[in-house]
């Protein structure tokens, strides 16, 4: 299935603690979409906030935090934009990831 975002990818499943969907041209697109019935739910509308964090960054790496939506409503998770290399993630607490110090 073509990407929708970028035209030149294709969108595979990719196993986190849910399934969705990414695109194979990761992480030049950063398109991502629920998985619903197998397929990938491109109707669902476009998650907010998944842009890189210029004011947050990973504490393992330096490059820029991602804020996105966890599965249960209302609730976030930091991710790093640097991963797959880098796999830091963490809570999200009031907007602002919560960094274990
Ligand atoms: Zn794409
Ligand atoms: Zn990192």
């Amino acid at each position: 299935m073509q990407c929708p975002k970028c035209k030149t990818g294709f969108l595979k499943a990719r196993k986190g603690k849910t399934k969705f969907w990414g695109c194979s041209n990761y992480p030049d697109c950063t398109a991502t979409f629920p998985n619903k019935a197998g397929k990938p739910d491109l109707k669902a509308k476009p998650a907010k906030n998944l842009e890189t964090s210029s004011e947050h960054k990973c504490p393992d790496c330096g490059k820029g935090l991602i804020r996105r939506p966890a599965k249960r409503k209302g609730l976030f998770w930091w991710g790093c934009s640097g991963f797959p290399d880098c796999k830091f993630r963490c809570f999200d607490e009031k907007g602002k990831p919560k960094l274990e110090s």
